[in-house]
């Protein structure tokens, strides 16, 4: 198991005294370290110098700062630091919010206003950076940014007979290309140019124009290289702080260790801790799903949530980073509409951005085994069978879902009965392949039963039929297919005329619900 090294443990049960004199962040570095002038300049190091001068000035302060929640990975200093800055980043703008607050009351309607701007503590530039995306071409409200040099207006040329000048003008253009400098990536550096009266070259502006692109595109492909690297190892500063936070505040005791790591997300155990309004029980074990911030993983499955109507509206004004927080709204809303149908899956406990916590299936750690990888007697064979036949019913009917990723692989094994996991991807019937997904979903249950010697199994089409309350009769699976296809068309073809789902595909009354 990995250790995400965030835990809450009691004071004395917390690493030995080696570490508790010494500051949390550790110890500060006192090699000179050389680097170039592009680092001297960053932002970043003159952080990290100024609390290493701090850390340097007052010892006890921080020793005292020091929580008994941080254990474990003492020695990954950097990654602490890292968390140490977001957390004061977090409250700064905290800070700035509620000045914000009072400088709002005190103005009320008032025509003559107070600025509290200058007590602001979070640079205007980092006080949304909590949607951690910054749209590098919006200069539009840049305080520094220099007087434009007057230009020619829209007709072309300005002043009259002689004195005429048109946009084709030397100096007009060169101060023209001069400003317009602007719009490249902050991170390239122009100098004081754009201050200065400046002429530029068409030429020599073209030339630094494709540089400043190449540039930023460079860029752009290491800051992915960097964060897929961490994400890799086991969750990145972001996520290590959200998961900080909840251990922080109580509502999980423990963060013990890493239970599974797929393609899109990373499941880890946890012992729960107290709620912090009453009414909500944290249950004693849970599973935190983390669901993957490398979007690169994420393409492959946009058909799911682009063609859902419930997320039609949302999807095209998404960012990537914004679609994969809605998997992990998704799969709490799928969880907890079979929660409320009495379907045995983990019950949500909450959802912050890309992570989702939820009920532990298993007990002490060890979590329940997916029915692919245990023996089960021909009875209890028998009983899971009915149980998930019964339970896909109950998905489609009264759920109004289809699972889309059902197989043995996501189903767990636990306390005498199956348990269904792994809803991120699940639709609504009437979504454009909803029938193609249950149709799959049957094919896969169909053959691991029959495989697995229960001689009552449906084959695929008569559990389709049995799951749907459809009646097609195509007696193979090509024409079965190609019918399942018709009708999603025509679904949608009634979409674009009525612009409205049908409620469900149902044809003449509900076949019974299969109870065994
Ligand atoms: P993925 O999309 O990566 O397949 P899953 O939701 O299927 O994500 O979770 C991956 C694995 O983590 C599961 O196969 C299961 O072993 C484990 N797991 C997920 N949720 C729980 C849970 N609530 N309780 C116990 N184990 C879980
Ligand atoms: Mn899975």
């Amino acid at each position: 198991m990995d250790s995400v090294g965030v835990a809450a443990a009691a004071p004395d049960a917390g690493p030995g005294p080696a570490w508790q004199s010494k500051c949390p962040w550790g110890a500060p570095s006192t090699t000179s370290i050389s680097c170039s002038l592009a680092d001297v300049m960053s932002e970043q190091l003159a952080k990290e110098l100024q609390l290493e001068e701090e850390n340097a000035a007052f010892p006890e302060v921080v020793a005292a700062a020091e929580g008994p929640y941080i254990t474990g990975e003492n020695v990954d200093t950097s990654s602490d630091l890292m968390l140490a800055q977001m957390l004061q980043m977090e409250f700064d703008r905290e800070y700035d919010a509620q000045l914000r607050r009072e400088e709002k009351k005190i103005n009320g309607d008032s025509k003559v206003s107070i600025s509290f701007e200058n007590y602001r503590k979070v640079h205007p530039y980092d006080s949304d950076s909590s949607e951690d995306e910054v749209d590098w071409q919006d200069t539009r409200h840049d305080p520094y940014r220099a007087d434009k040099p007057t230009t020619t207006p829209r007709r072309g040329f300005i002043g009259k007979g002689k004195d005429i000048t048109t946009k084709h003008d030397e100096v007009v253009c060169g101060r023209k290309n001069t400003a317009r400098m602007e719009n490249f990536a902050p991170e390239f550096q122009v100098g004081d140019g754009i201050g200065m009266d400046l002429k530029l070259s068409n030429q020599v502006f073209n030339a630094l124009k494709q540089h400043a692109y190449s540039e930023e595109r460079r860029s752009a492909r290491l800051h992915e290289k960097k964060e897929h690297s961490t994400a890799e190892k086991a969750v990145d500063p972001k996520t290590r702080l959200l998961l900080y936070k909840m251990v922080n505040s109580g509502m999980l005791e423990t963060i013990t260790g890493c239970i599974s790591t797929g393609k899109e997300s990373v499941v880890f155990h946890a012992y729960g801790g107290n709620s912090a309004t009453e009414d909500k029980v944290i249950p004693a074990e849970c599973a935190i799903k983390v669901f993957k911030t490398t979007l690169n993983e994420f393409k492959n499955r946009d058909k799911y949530i682009k063609d859902d109507y419930r997320f039609k509206d949302r999807f095209s004004k998404l960012n990537p980073r914004k679609i994969i927080r809605m998997w992990a709204e998704k799969e709490m809303h799928n969880l907890t509409r079979m929660q409320n149908a009495g379907i045995p899956c983990p019950q949500v406990v909450i959802l912050k951005k890309h992570i989702l916590v939820m009920s532990f299936i298993g007990q002490d750690q060890v979590p329940a085994p997916k029915l692919k990888d245990v023996t089960l007697s021909s009875e209890d064979m028998k009983k899971a069978y009915y149980q998930i036949l019964n339970m896909m019913q109950q998905l489609y009917r009264e759920c109004n879902l289809v699972h889309a990723d059902l197989s043995e692989y996501n189903m767990l094994w636990h306390d005498g009965k199956v348990w269904l996991i792994d809803v991120s991807q699940s639709v609504e019937p009437t979504h454009p392949h909803g029938l193609e997904f249950l149709f799959r979903d049957c094919r896969n249950v169909s053959q691991f039963f029959q495989k697995g010697g229960v001689a009552d199994a449906l084959n695929e089409r008569e559990l389709f039929n049995a799951v749907s309350g459809l009646n097609i009769t195509a007696d193979n699976e090509v024409d079965f297919q190609a019918e399942i296809e018709a009708l999603e068309k025509m679904n949608e073809d009634h979409v674009q005329n009525h612009g409205k789902k049908l409620s469900t595909f149902s044809s003449d009354g509900d076949p019974p619900i299969y109870d065994e």
